[in-house]
């Protein structure tokens, strides 16, 4: 893709928001995360940074602070239920309420050319279920006014459903008008199951990075699924791939900076409430259906 062009179509949206709109990005003490936290707090924004380790995300919060740019700092360990539940009411106590969620915190094990699934359970519970399990305690949270209160999941090409070669759950995951969260969760088990009784690779699953993948795919599916229920409730769902980009993740590999990236994730979740979708997967920043890919 020819990043320069992509880059036009993700210009930052005429302004709607003010310093009283409310941001949350987890997983900002480095990479993606980090950068949509600089970006958002420049643009205006009230934003909390998040990180799992308050050292390193009181370091992040200092180094913004040199540049002049003035964030809020809480700890979140998304794969961690009791930090989940203290993370919401603190933020009840001291804002309210929320406008804009990121779901940006995610891990992998591997490198680029390796595929293990040795620490498949932490992936999904880090990628899967902390952003699911985060949403859900947020969920009173949203203000759901004016502008419509928006969940932009950082998710990947990897999981998309051409990745996925087995036909009974390619099957389940197609059929959008009856796909439930709890479907999804038993397909993320059988898929846990089989990593454990060692046969997942007879199984379909998609072949690179495959916990990862399998972990964005479930996080896909359940955005839609989400998108759906929440549709005509002032919260809009949708997930977004930076593509390949250069952080600690990849190695350092990529083609874009986190930076590059971050200004296109800050571009979708301002997108005025009147072009805001909901229930899509951005492919950089053009919007596409998920089950079309
Ligand atoms: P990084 O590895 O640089 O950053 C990941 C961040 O997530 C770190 O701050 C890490 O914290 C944090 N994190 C991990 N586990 C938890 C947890 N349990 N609770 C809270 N925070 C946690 O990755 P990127 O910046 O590249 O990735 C950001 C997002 O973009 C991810 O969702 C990723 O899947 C997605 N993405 C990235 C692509 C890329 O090419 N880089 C491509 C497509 C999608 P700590 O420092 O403590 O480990």
């Amino acid at each position: 893709m020819n990043t320069s062009s992509a880059k036009d179509q993700c210009s930052p949206a005429k302004r709607w928001w003010s310093k009283e709109t409310v941001a949350v990005v987890t997983g900002a003490n480095k990479g993606i995360g980090f950068a949509t936290v600089k970006k958002l707090a420049e643009l205006g924004l009230t934003v909390i940074l998040t990180a799992r380790d308050p050292e390193k995300g009181q370091k992040a919060v200092e180094s913004l602070r040199a540049q002049g740019i003035d964030v809020w700092f809480k700890r979140l360990d998304v794969a961690d239920i009791s930090s989940i539940t203290d993370f919401a009411s603190w933020l009840h106590q001291v804002f309210g309420g929320l406008d804009i969620l990121v779901n940006n915190a995610a891990v992998s094990f591997n490198e680029l050319n390796t595929n293990t699934v040795e620490h498949a359970e932490t992936v999904i519970k880090t990628n899967f279920y902390g952003p699911k399990l985060l949403i859900e305690a947020l969920m009173p949270l949203f203000r759901r006014s004016p502008s419509t209160s928006r969940i932009l999941s950082l998710s990947s090409r990897l999981g998309l459903l051409n990745k996925l070669t087995n036909p009974a759950i390619r099957k389940l995951l197609l059929e959008e008008e009856t796909l439930k969260e709890e479907k999804i969760d038993q397909i993320v088990k059988q898929f846990l199951i089989q990593v454990k009784d060692g046969t997942w690779q007879e199984h379909g699953w998609p072949k690179v990075w495959t916990d990862y993948s399998v972990s964005k795919l479930a996080l896909n599916a359940y955005s839609r699924v989400l998108a759906r229920r929440l549709e005509g409730n002032g919260v809009s769902v949708n997930c977004f791939c930076p593509g390949f980009t250069r952080t600690d993740m990849t190695g350092g590999w990529g083609q874009r900076s986190a930076d590059e990236a971050a200004a296109a994730a800050a571009a979708l979740a301002l997108l005025p409430s009147e072009e805001l979708p909901t229930g899509k997967f951005f492919k950089w920043c053009i919007p596409m259906l998920y089950s079309k890919l």
